[in-house]
């Protein structure tokens, strides 16, 4: 798993941080300390970040949904998007990456707006659903276990409002997906799902060359 976004050579990637980052110290901060934490790769790249948060600016998003936290990247870049009564529910199962996110969430001032909930994600995304919170959000983030990403998909979409936006991490598992000697549950699960948005008609699609591979799925209105 790579972050950065790979199909573009080392000194253009450079320049298009150079001309278009926009992280400011704190976001910076959290990628340094991450940086000594041994799974730093699994942290998005800072323009996957910074694109994150102009979508659900784009999306107007009050209520927005993460699977998967880690130190908290993505969420703080998204729950700073979203407006000061708006509520980002976080799933992850780590309670010390996620205190590192906390930690961050509450120097941002954002920490109020973050509802983390440390569980499989799957029985956050059935609760929600139990809740009747179905249909009540309006983007999610699916960056956690590739193996199931099919059914974090599934309940993401079904808890989206017509015309909500799922952003998918790593579907492109650095070029793995196209190489046949990769057979682990991880990249068969990520070409699996690739396979099934390809045909699902209740989305309009676009996989972006965006970091690792960036899926967006907008539920048809
Ligand atoms: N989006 C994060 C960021 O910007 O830094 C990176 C997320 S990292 C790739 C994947 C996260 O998924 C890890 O923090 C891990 O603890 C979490 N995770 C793994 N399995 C999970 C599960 N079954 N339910 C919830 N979270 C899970
Ligand atoms: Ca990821």
């Amino acid at each position: 798993m790579s972050n950065k976004t790979f199909t573009l050579p080392d000194d253009l990637y450079d320049y298009l941080l150079s001309v278009s980052l926009r992280e400011d110290e704190l976001l910076r901060q959290l990628r340094r300390e991450t940086a000594t934490d041994a799974m730093s790769r699994m942290q998005v790249a800072p323009e996957q970040g910074q694109l994150l948060a102009l979508l659900a600016q784009l999306m107007g998003a009050r209520r927005a949904l993460e699977v998967g936290v880690y130190t908290g990247y993505s969420s703080l870049c998204v729950a700073r998007a979203l407006p000061g009564d708006g509520r980002l529910v976080a799933c992850d199962i780590s309670e010390s990456w996620t205190a590192v996110a906390q930690r961050y969430w509450r120097q941002a001032g954002v920490a109020e707006r973050i509802d983390l909930r440390i569980a499989p994600a799957l029985e956050t995304l059935d609760s929600l659903l139990q809740s009747d919170e179905a249909g009540r959000f309006d983007f999610a983030f699916i960056d956690a276990d590739k193996e199931n990403y099919l059914v974090y998909y599934e309940r993401a979409l079904a808890l989206l409002r017509p015309g909500g936006l799922i952003a998918i991490d790593n579907t492109l598992w650095s070029g793995s997906v196209i190489d046949p000697s990769c057979q682990d549950a991880e990249t068969r699960a990520i070409r699996a799902f690739n396979r099934a948005l390809h045909t699902d008609d209740r989305v309009h699609l676009s996989l972006l060359p965006v970091a690792d591979g960036v899926t967006l799925a907008l539920k048809r209105a």
